[in-house]
């Protein structure tokens, strides 16, 4: 009975694990009137006896090798199971894909974070596991925030590691808000997290926070926390703040937040996307530059058969080079920094 064995080791990611392609739902209260439910694998739902404004839903492993975010999660999992950290707040975690967490691999057949807002069921359609599960996500996700009616406060984190170093070593993506003001008190949990650094979108994408931002009106953001490391050999003190803001978040203990001043943050939007069109694609920087660097007008970036990209604008810098990619897709992305002032509530 995983309920039994839940409450006693507070281990749902070993369950999870032990179970990557589905767990049945199963539900339980612990001694402090927190109800639990399980939804399905890598899916947990938690219910305090006196329900905060906010519905926060914390994901993690939507890339499976991001093992950091993944023990963060767990951790705190565990901890509200044990009954060793207080819950104010309604709270959904997510791992995202656990047969790729056993595997030790971003996917095993399809980014997942190229999934959502319904591109799983595009072209060939609910064709492999990812695909299915993004569209099952979705569902769990409006699940979470129809039951508790509109008009509450709805957030997602969802948390991941970088493949490269960062220039800024954790930053965040916020997704496009179609015109909508960026908020101060989101920047503000951020910086709490250690987050400075902000790339905001100005076009739809399918990754699993633009989803939330664009069909549940969701404070949502993808988190980058750091970079990419096997289990057991992240050094957690580096995402210490991180974990300390996520658990006083849940728990309604956030202390208040110094003023907002936009000179605390690095703000990008982004210029440009540099996608692979040719079997040729190349990049002409090293491979293992950090996200964020910078060059000089003029210098060659990349080419692609007949093509030259070279930098454009002063300030340009690059994140998520990918030489690697299919054709079609994004071979790196170039941004450019971008003052908000006044576009904030
Ligand atoms: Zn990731």
């Amino acid at each position: 009975m995983p309920a039994q064995q839940l409450k006693q080791d507070g281990d749902f990611l070993a369950l999870t694990l032990a179970n990557p392609d589905g767990l049945s739902p199963a539900h339980f209260s612990l001694d402090n009137g927190t109800q639990v439910e399980i939804w399905d694998t890598g899916v947990i739902y938690f219910e305090p006896a006196q329900c905060g404004q906010q519905d926060i839903v914390l994901s993690c492993g939507v890339h499976g090798n991001e093992t950091a975010p993944i023990e963060i999660c767990a951790a705190l999992v565990r901890d509200l199971l044990l009954g060793k950290l207080q819950l104010s707040e309604r709270l959904l975690v997510l791992f995202g894909n656990p047969a790729a967490i056993n595997n030790g691999t971003r996917e095993i057949e399809e980014n997942l974070n190229r999934l959502f807002s319904g591109h799983h069921s595009k072209g060939a359609g609910l064709i492999n596991a990812e695909r299915r599960r993004a569209q099952a996500l979705e569902n769990y996700v409006s699940r979470f925030y129809q039951q508790a009616g509109a008009g509450r406060e709805r957030a997602l984190y969802d948390l991941h590691t970088a493949i490269r170093g960062s220039r800024f070593e954790k930053f965040a993506v916020c997704p496009f808000l179609h015109g909508k003001p960026w908020k101060k008190a989101q920047f503000q949990l951020l910086a709490a997290c250690e987050v400075s650094t902000v790339l905001l979108m100005q076009t739809p994408a399918s990754t699993f926070s633009y989803y939330a931002s664009n069909s549940h009106g969701a404070d949502a953001f993808t988190v980058e926390l750091g970079k990419v490391r096997p289990f057991g050999e992240n050094d957690m003190r580096r995402f210490a703040k991180a974990e300390q803001t996520l658990r006083a978040l849940v728990s309604g203990t956030l202390p208040p937040f110094s003023e907002f001043r936009q000179a605390d943050f690095q703000l990008y939007e982004v210029y440009r996307s540099i996608n692979k069109q040719t079997q040729d694609f190349k990049l002409h920087f090293a491979d293992d530059v950090e996200n964020f660097t910078s060059y000089p007008l003029g210098s060659l970036l990349a080419t692609d058969g007949d093509l030259e990209y070279r930098v454009e604008r002063e300030g340009e810098a690059i994140i998520f080079p990918n030489a690697k990619v299919a054709i079609g897709q994004r071979a790196m992305l170039m941004v450019v920094p971008k003052d908000i002032s006044g576009q904030l509530i």
